[in-house]
């Protein structure tokens, strides 16, 4: 089954997924300005059904504690937009996290992520159905981000639940993927995110080696890398086979990335903009469907 915010739903009801988005989200208390803070629902609401005029299904909702995630919220945009969307636990980059992140012992936050996904997150009765997006800094990895991924492994084999993360510029993807592996964490079940803005394809070759699927999730923000450079660097992915391997999402982290600001797609941007490139190179329907449908409702499936 996988957990959405509404209650769990067959893997085939899942449909056309973005694997890694952002609907209730408040960064701008360590951003320091408001455009990273969603606090206008009619304008996501607006936005959800923008995408969802464009095939999306389902959206995994990828919010950590501490960012202003927000169960009930979710629960209100699912029955609102009439999509599925599953809801995280876990905690970000090392700048968000609270005192209580970094001093607790790792057994405490593994805990804490069992709790969000079988009993309610926040006291809610809404389940979290994906551990994420846990993350690294980069060059290097904080002790409390590697305490975080190593609770993130635990609660993942304990659950059977997924484990996505945040890769700060595609950087550092092997070392997660050795952690989280070396905490008993099965690397289908764990998707390494921001993939495709490490614009390598030998890198992308050597982290897939190692079993776990990747992100292909900034889909649209191309003051970052270009969608070109993506869709180039993800034929080269298939033509490899690796189809089996990626998931597609757009990331949105800030207004000045939704549609209604003018200048991006936000939500819509896969469907309607990526989707038509990656046809243009040659993407099969059968491909585009393990994308878009098939890897998430394999890979986000629990016991
Ligand atoms: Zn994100």
């Amino acid at each position: 089954m996988i957990q959405t915010v509404n209650g769990p739903i067959r893997p085939e009801e899942l449909g056309i997924t973005m694997c890694h988005e952002h609907l209730a989200l408040n960064l701008s208390g360590v951003r320091g300005d408001d455009d990273s803070n969603f606090d206008d629902t009619d304008l996501i609401a607006d936005e959800i059904l923008k995408a969802k005029a464009y095939g999306v299904q389902s959206i995994i909702e990828v919010t950590c504690c501490d960012m202003g995630r927000d169960g009930k919220l979710l629960q209100e945009y699912g029955r609102r937009c009439g999509i599925h969307i599953v809801a995280a636990t876990g905690y970000y980059l090392e700048p968000y996290h609270t005192d209580w992140v970094k001093e607790s012992p790792v057994e405490a936050l593994a805990e804490q992520f069992c709790r969000d996904i079988l009993s309610g997150i926040d006291g809610t009765d809404c389940k979290a159905g994906v551990i994420g997006e846990v993350a690294t800094s980069e060059p290097d990895m904080a002790p409390s981000e590697e305490k975080v991924l190593i609770a993130a492994a635990m609660a993942g084999k304990k659950t059977g639940c997924a484990v996505t993360t945040h890769c700060q510029m595609g950087k550092l993807a092997l070392e997660q993927s050795a952690l989280l592996q070396r905490h008993g964490m099965n690397p289908d079940k764990i998707i390494l995110g921001h993939l495709d803005l490490a614009n390598d394809r030998r890198y992308y070759e050597e982290v897939l080696r190692t079993g776990v699927n990747i992100g292909f999730d900034t889909v649209g923000k191309t003051p970052y890398l270009s969608d070109e450079a993506r869709a180039d660097n993800l034929m080269w992915l298939m033509e490899r086979g690796y189809e089996d391997k990626i998931m597609l999402s757009q990331d949105i982290s800030r207004k000045s990335y939704l549609s209604a600001a003018g200048r991006y797609s936000g939500y819509m941007a896969v469907m309607k903009d990526f989707i038509p490139m990656l046809k243009a190179r040659g993407l099969t329907e059968e491909t585009q469907r393990k994308l878009l449908v098939e890897n998430p409702a394999r890979i986000f499936d629990r016991p």
